[in-house]
């Protein structure tokens, strides 16, 4: 997939930046001695590792379906979130542990210009990097490149407010500010880390479809059914980048297979195009049959 490909390549310079991101904020902290700054740094390294893993996890998901895997590979993508869902709990943990202990002993900072200077230069280069990632994405029209994007961006967001915060302690004695800038920073990582583990819980439980997509898809099975009767027990599940759909077709009992093949045909090729990625399963099932079948099922999922 030429998407994948695209992703692969920019996670791959991500992570280089991210490197020289993370040193200068390492020599900020080294120079300052700002537990805000630490806890920003140690989100460097959750974002490090989490695009490594993710740039493993992508490789993966690209791999075509095999004999052991016929579904694809695309589940692969969970796994990379639940790793850095592991990593934000204890980088977490780490900061407000590091600001616990600076709040009962405050302290001004070493180099405080020089310091600050270095946070504002890797606030710079993430900046920049977003943009040319935001710049990328839209030219690629990849949505998940401009979500990259937009977290990094609001990782910058969350940079400048770490600045902000060790300014003012600097500027106005306010040393115990340092350690509420550094649980600010832990809250904002878990908040973030919550939401990933909730998409990826999500879809390794085959969670079904938004309900946008899922109304789309009934749509555009409606608008195809010509010639079947109806349909009934549609279910949806995603696995990264792709998604499934089954549902029974009805159709009237003298139908040859021929022409009820023609209509799935037909059905599959439009729900390919109004959902990208997604692969469908039809049943077909003649009018004799539906009848006792629907009412006997009224209100499970199972066929
Ligand atoms: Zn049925
Ligand atoms: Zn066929």
């Amino acid at each position: 997939m030429n998407e994948e490909r695209l992703l692969l390549k920019w996670a791959a310079w991500s992570v280089a930046v991210g490197v020289v991101v993370f040193a200068l904020k390492w020599m900020a902290w080294l120079l300052t001695g700002s537990v805000g700054i630490y806890s920003d740094a140690l989100e460097s390294v959750v974002n490090i590792v989490a695009a490594g893993a993710a740039l493993i996890a992508l490789a993966v998901s690209a791999r075509p379906a095999d004999a052991s895997h016929p579904f694809g590979h695309t589940k692969a993508e969970y796994f990379s979130a639940v790793i850095e869902g592991a990593l934000i709990l204890f980088a977490a943990f780490e900061m407000i542990r590091a600001a616990w202990h600076r709040f009962a002993n405050p302290q001004p900072f070493d180099q405080p210009v020089l310091g600050l200077a270095t946070l504002a230069l890797a606030a710079a280069v993430m900046g920049g990097w977003a943009l040319v990632l935001l710049a990328q994405g839209r030219k690629a029209r990849s949505p998940a490149l401009i979500a990259d994007a937009w977290h990094l961006l609001s990782d910058v967001i969350a940079t400048g407010g770490v600045l902000l915060g060790a300014g003012l302690a600097w500027l106005l004695k306010w040393w115990w500010l340092d350690p509420v800038v550094a649980v600010l920073v832990a809250l904002n990582i878990l908040w973030v880390g919550l939401k990933l583990v909730r998409g990826s819980v999500g879809g390794l439980m085959d969670e079904a479809l938004p309900k946008e997509q899922v109304e789309k898809i009934r749509q555009t099975i409606s608008a195809n059914l010509g010639g079947a009767l109806e349909y009934h027990d549609l279910r949806t599940r995603v696995a990264g980048p792709r998604a499934f759909v089954e549902f029974h077709l009805v159709v009237p009992s003298q139908m040859t297979v021929a022409e009820a093949h023609a209509i799935c045909d037909r059905l599959e090729r439009a729900l390919a195009e109004a959902v990208p990625g997604l692969t469908t399963v039809v049943h077909v099932e003649p009018e004799s049959e539906a009848k006792g079948h629907r009412t006997m099922r009224m209100g499970t999922r199972r066929s």
